[in-house]
């Protein structure tokens, strides 16, 4: 007996849905455009948190009955990173181009693990661009990944597995009392990714930072030397192009230098300062980038693709697969047919199925070219100068640490002997709530400083003007104790 057709998955009326889909297509294309008459955030009432705390749907619901859901109980409360107000942790800003590539990915509904098709080739499109980028050889590696702090487990995996041999892949670190260092700036996932790699963050050194918030290269070699002295095994430095707290950028010539010395594995973090490759400001201050063993980023941070499109690119590219491929699967592949192209980005990590995130990176570099999408870096760097200027000229506020990039962490002084950290930490929240401006804080030489991330290639130099006016108006009604508006 036939089985009967079940009920579609696929629009029962299509002319009805194409109109539905142009509505909704309307809708975002609205949003972006009208950003600016949005607050940057403002908090979600229970009414829409309520909207998603119901039972499994047993029915078919409609479209547009859905999509209203999303556009009354979603889009108002999300982060607020599309806005140019938006300047809290570092948080890129999308295009509607990113957008748009993301809907035809996902109507491919591509699995790039592998197999002969062309998705997989844009993927390596986008790997031959940054070997041309960051000056690395024809026989480098790229892959793409969620997120910086997964290229940053992968990139420690590789070092491991190029340093103890690939029979660590079954043995373990057995016994191998490797050690990896970093600096005091670097990001926590630098942390995570030994805790995760089974390697243990005791055997991460953070090394002191100098006045600009580089690692002490002078402090590393001592490290490198007293452990080695104890019969550790030194294997991994990892320098930051870009503190996530004030942009600051490792001196990565003498990291390379060092790491040639002492014949270890040399790691860029570059998460969201990497891509300033891409502005003629910003590149020379990254010399010495081109020496890595492995670099991860991020293009949905400066790269302004839409999340989530992290990177990692590594020199030798034998040595990234010899890392994640499974010898008995690669050498049975085929050499005709749908299975065949291979090595497969599964090759290269850990992932198996995994989506078509070269595709809307592949459209917004196609579309918006390097010159434009490096002017737009350049830009965030100007208006954190235009920042750091206003603070200055401003005797309500100090700067906090040196402006290297796109960062500016600076405070309202408060009263005299007042708790300037609580201070500082309300008039944060107050601009949230105000829908003003969202930057974020964090601690700099232990104050809480107000942090200004400015990512978004929206941004101007008036979002930055109501920064500065927001900080002085709600410090100014804190003070004199009067509620504002
Ligand atoms: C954002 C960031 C990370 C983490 O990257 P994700 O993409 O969020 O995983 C790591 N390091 C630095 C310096 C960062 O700015």
């Amino acid at each position: 007996m036939l089985p009967p057709d079940p009920p579609s998955l696929d629009p029962e009326d299509w002319d009805d849905f194409r109109a539905q889909s142009h509505r909704m297509l309307d809708d975002m294309l609205d949003y972006a455009q009208g950003i600016r008459q949005r607050p940057v955030w403002q908090a979600a009432p229970e009414t829409a948190r309520a909207a998603f705390a119901r039972p499994l749907p047993q029915a078919p619901g409609q479209l547009a009955d859905a999509h209203a859901v999303f556009i009354e109980q979603v889009l108002p409360y999300a982060v607020g990173n599309v806005h140019p107000g938006f300047m809290g942790w570092v948080h890129g800003g999308g295009t509607p181009v990113g957008m748009l590539a993301e809907m035809l990915a996902a109507g491919l509904n591509a699995n790039v693990g592998g197999r002969n098709q062309m998705p997989v080739e844009v993927e390596r499109q986008i790997g031959r661009w940054m070997r041309e980028l960051f000056g690395f050889p024809e026989s480098s590696s790229g892959v793409f990944v969620t997120g910086t702090s997964m290229a940053n487990l992968m990139g420690v995996l590789v070092a491991r597995t190029q340093t103890l041999g690939v029979a660590a892949r079954q043995q373990g670190l057995a016994g191998a009392p490797l050690v990896a260092y970093t600096s005091a700036g670097a990001h926590g996932c630098i942390a995570q990714a030994m805790d995760l790699s089974g390697l243990g963050t005791a055997s991460l050194r953070r090394i002191a930072v100098n006045a600009s918030q580089q690692i002490d290269v002078a402090a590393l070699a001592q490290a490198i030397a007293r452990d080695r002295a104890a019969g550790l095994r030194p294997f991994f430095i990892a320098g930051t192009a870009g503190t996530v707290d004030t942009g600051a950028i490792d001196d990565l010539s003498a990291l390379a230098d060092l790491a040639a010395r002492e014949k270890l594995w040399f790691h860029v973090d570059g998460a969201y300062g990497a891509l300033g490759m891409l502005a003629p400001a910003i590149a020379p201050l990254l010399a010495g980038i081109e020496r890595a063993d492995s670099i991860a980023f991020d293009f949905h941070k400066w790269g302004q693709v839409p999340y989530d499109a992290g990177y990692l690119l590594v020199r030798d590219g034998a040595q990234h697969m010899a890392a994640f491929a499974a010898p008995a699967a690669y050498l049975r592949r085929e050499v005709r047919g749908l299975a065949g192209g291979s090595p497969w980005p599964c090759d290269f990590g850990p992932d198996l199925s995994r989506g078509f995130r070269a595709l809307k990176t592949w459209f917004t570099l196609q579309v918006h070219g390097a010159e434009r999408l490096g002017a737009a870096i350049d830009h965030t760097c100007a208006l954190a100068r235009y920042l750091e200027q206003q603070v200055e000229a401003t005797p309500e506020l100090e700067l906090m640490a040196p402006v290297t990039l796109n960062i500016v962490c600076f405070r309202h002084r408060g009263r005299p002997h007042g708790d300037s950290d609580a201070f500082n930490g309300e008039i944060v929240a107050d601009l949230h709530e105000s829908g003003i401006a969202a930057p974020s804080s964090t601690t700099i030489d232990g104050h809480l400083a107000i942090r200004a991330a400015i990512v978004n290639h929206r941004t101007r130099a008036a979002d930055i003007d109501a920064l500065v006016a927001g900080v002085l108006r709600f410090g100014a009604a804190r003070l004199n104790g009067t509620p504002y508006e």
